[in-house]
């Protein structure tokens, strides 16, 4: 059995006094409760911010988009700001103190430390990932659910922190749990002006006459890697690509459709609201055999 790797940052933020001046950047460390207070606003509030890199064959991919999201979250949150070469550091540490394994994936964590401390908390772990083999190929199921935001939320509100990723994902986690109950596998958030925005843990890319379609990164919604990097597979792949505002009637028109992430890739949608939709099974294979070969 493979164990999680874990490694404590010792100065997680660039201004931040190092927890011991003797020590390098991050330190190894055991299981997580020992590092971890119980009054850190991170557990207690989902105040602070984290990333999912994949890890294939111990390689960490887009590594610098994941740490530059890292460093844009921490801003619109205003925490402070992290060191990007520091955090870079931990996440080659612990990949390569895994044990060998096909798929696995590294987490870093950033939060606003203990109340009072004046000190943020920083770690990553690597850990084995669990098989995507099944939604790749044979697809998911969503239901499209409305976040109750308008599409131009991150405009309007920006304390509500749409377009961060942030450690408050109980309302993801709600929105996965109402798709179960609805039979589907993972939800689609569809804005309150009708504009389908992404999923509870990925984009959402639309084959569309020949092209493939993003819903664009400014109506509060992730930027999401693997979502740049299936763009980039395109622009080799001679594709045209777009981000564009999407309606609901264009999601239900579209040719194919995927959720992208990283550590499940692409997902092919295979039914909306009970309704079956068709796989492109050629192109899924080629986007998902681009995406897990990526060196950087
Ligand atoms: N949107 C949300 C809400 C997410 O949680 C995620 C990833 O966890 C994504 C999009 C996809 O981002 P990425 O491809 O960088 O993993």
């Amino acid at each position: 059995m493979t164990e999680t790797v874990l490694a404590v940052l010792n100065q997680p933020s660039r201004d931040a006094a190092p927890h011991d001046p003797a020590a390098d950047a991050f330190t190894f460390a055991g299981p997580l409760e020992e590092h971890i207070q119980v009054q850190d606003l991170g557990i207690i509030r989902g105040d602070g911010v984290f990333e999912t890199i994949t890890v294939v064959d111990g390689h960490p991919q887009a590594v610098e988009p994941h740490l530059a999201r890292f460093e844009r979250s921490a801003r619109m949150l205003d925490l402070p700001v992290p060191d990007v070469d520091a955090w870079r550091r931990a996440v080659e540490a612990v990949c390569a103190e895994l044990d060998p394994v096909r798929e696995a994936f590294v987490k870093t964590v950033l939060t606003r430390g203990v109340e009072g401390a004046e000190r943020p908390t920083g770690w990553v772990y690597a850990a084995p990932s669990g098989d995507s083999t099944a939604a790749r190929t044979e697809g998911i199921s969503v239901v499209t659910l409305d976040r109750g935001y308008r599409h131009d939320v991150e405009r309007t509100s920006p304390w509500l922190l749409q377009g961060a990723k942030t450690l408050s994902y109980a309302v993801n986690m709600a929105a996965l749990r109402e798709a179960a109950r609805r039979g589907a596998d993972d939800a689609v958030f569809v804005s309150t002006d009708g504009y389908v925005l992404e999923g509870t843990r990925a984009n959402l890319v639309l084959s569309v006459g020949g092209r493939l379609v993003t819903p664009r990164t400014d109506i509060g919604i992730l930027a999401g890697t693997t979502q740049a990097d299936v763009f980039r597979f395109a622009a080799e792949a001679g594709i045209e690509t777009a981000y564009e505002l999407i309606t609901l009637d264009d999601f239900h028109a579209a040719d194919a459709a995927w959720l992208v992430s990283s550590v499940r890739q692409a997902a092919p949608i295979r039914a909306v609201n009970g309704n079956a939709r068709e796989i492109d099974a050629e192109l899924t294979t080629r986007i998902n055999e681009f995406l897990l070969a990526r060196e950087v």
